[in-house]
């Protein structure tokens, strides 16, 4: 498992004087992290006071691929509008996603909110406590339900977040990218061989702050490090090299162009998505269909027009062409203000459609280029009507 130690180069040189050569016993392990935890590791975030075990679930869904920072806001205008599993399950699918808007990755709202439906079934409304029973629900893997046992209940239970990933490939020099499966086993073998009986929970939480503050990607400060002493990684001089980053792999592009019918009094139509799918039970501006993309885009437009709102816009407006990446593909944006001259009167609000005003969506779940390309749409209405644009 451990790479051939390169020769320690430059201002390292002090700091590795002294490094123990042994590997850690996981007792001297534990209390090195516990040790540095009492006196330096975060113990007043909004999901540990208290920290519930629905507290707990909600905010480790969040701060999957989302720094503590960005969560917190989020985090505690959902306990006060859902303040435990009752209130999510018995909302509206909207209000979640509202809820959720700007912090991306949408599948965890929706797996949450139906995960919070199947706990009032299945469990009577308490979070379940017992592992299988965890995992079963949607979106809850191995480390989230670990984190749930273990700082909520107090049980030893491992977790492997990207924290902790980092910290145990570089402190034991574990090579290979961790979403590949005998890397990731390899991982999860010592976190579990690693994780102490007693004090758990803190453990568990220490690992994770040092991964978030010390041990960080792109700059460790091992010389505050409480693992320094017998870190491979910086033994080796080599903490970039874990963990290995993922194989590089371009990721396509794709494109849409949304269509945004504007009426005379500046409100806009969206359309809530489909469940599945990109940006799936968020609001949208409608899209031209992917079979006319290729075609003349005015044309297009005009057809899509006549059949949608059964009339031709007065005027169409292009907005600056933009591009939002997902994980596995960028999504080249285009988008068109289109001016109507009244409101079509078959486009009624109801399920699925719905006339704002850019300014003041309400309380829908819009992803956040989305809430920009408003933003935008908002101020260009605004200049045209000789009016001021929102602040
Ligand atoms: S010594 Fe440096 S690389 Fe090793 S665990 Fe600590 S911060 Fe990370």
């Amino acid at each position: 498992m451990q790479d051939a130690a390169p020769k320690p180069r430059g201002p390292q040189a002090d700091l590795l004087a002294g490094l123990a050569a042994e590997p850690w016993p996981a007792a001297d392990f534990a209390a090195a992290l516990l040790a540095w935890f009492d006196v330096h590791g975060r113990k007043d975030l909004p999901w540990q006071r208290p920290a519930t075990p629905y507290r707990v679930w909600v905010s480790e869904i969040m701060l999957q691929q989302t720094q503590v920072a960005v969560v917190v806001p989020y985090f505690e205008r959902f306990m006060d509008r859902f303040p435990g599993v009752q209130a999510l399950a018995a909302a509206e699918q909207d209000a979640v996603l509202h809820l959720w808007s700007g912090l991306g990755y949408y599948a965890r709202a929706r797996n949450l909110h139906q995960a919070a439906r199947l706990v009032m079934e299945r469990h009577g409304g308490a979070l379940p406590r017992d592992m299988g029973a965890l995992t079963a629900l949607p979106g809850i893997g191995r480390s989230t339900a670990g984190a749930i046992r273990s700082l909520a209940h107090g049980e030893r239970e491992p977790i492997l977040d990207g924290n902790c990933k980092r910290v145990l490939a570089r402190c034991f020099a574990v090579a290979g990218w961790p979403g590949r499966g005998e890397v990731l086993n390899a991982l999860w073998r010592l976190a579990d061989e690693l994780t102490p009986a007693r004090r758990t929970g803190a453990y568990n939480q220490a690992m994770m702050d040092l991964g978030a503050t010390l041990c960080t990607r792109a700059a460790p400060a091992c010389a505050r490090c409480p693992l320094a002493a017998r870190c491979i990684a910086l033994r080796q001089g080599a903490q970039q090299a874990y963990p290995a980053p993922k194989p590089r792999r371009e990721n396509p592009v794709r494109r849409t162009r949304l269509l945004l019918p504007v009426t005379p009094d500046g409100r806009l139509l969206l359309e809530r998505r489909p469940p599945a799918g990109v940006w799936g039970g968020l609001w949208v501006p409608p899209a031209l269909a992917e079979a006319d993309l290729d075609r003349d885009w005015e044309d297009a437009t005009a057809d899509w027009c006549r059949q949608r709102l059964g009339a031709l816009p007065l005027r169409l407006e292009m907005l600056p062409p933009r591009r939002h990446s997902f994980t596995h593909f960028h999504l080249d944006i285009e988008a068109s203000l289109l001016h109507l001259h009244t409101t079509p009167p078959h486009v009624a609000d109801g399920a699925g459609a719905v006339w704002v005003q850019p300014t003041a969506p309400g309380n829908l779940g819009l992803p956040a280029p989305i809430r920009r390309l408003l933003d935008e749409a908002a101020a260009r209405l605004a200049l045209s009507a000789g009016t001021e644009p929102p602040v």
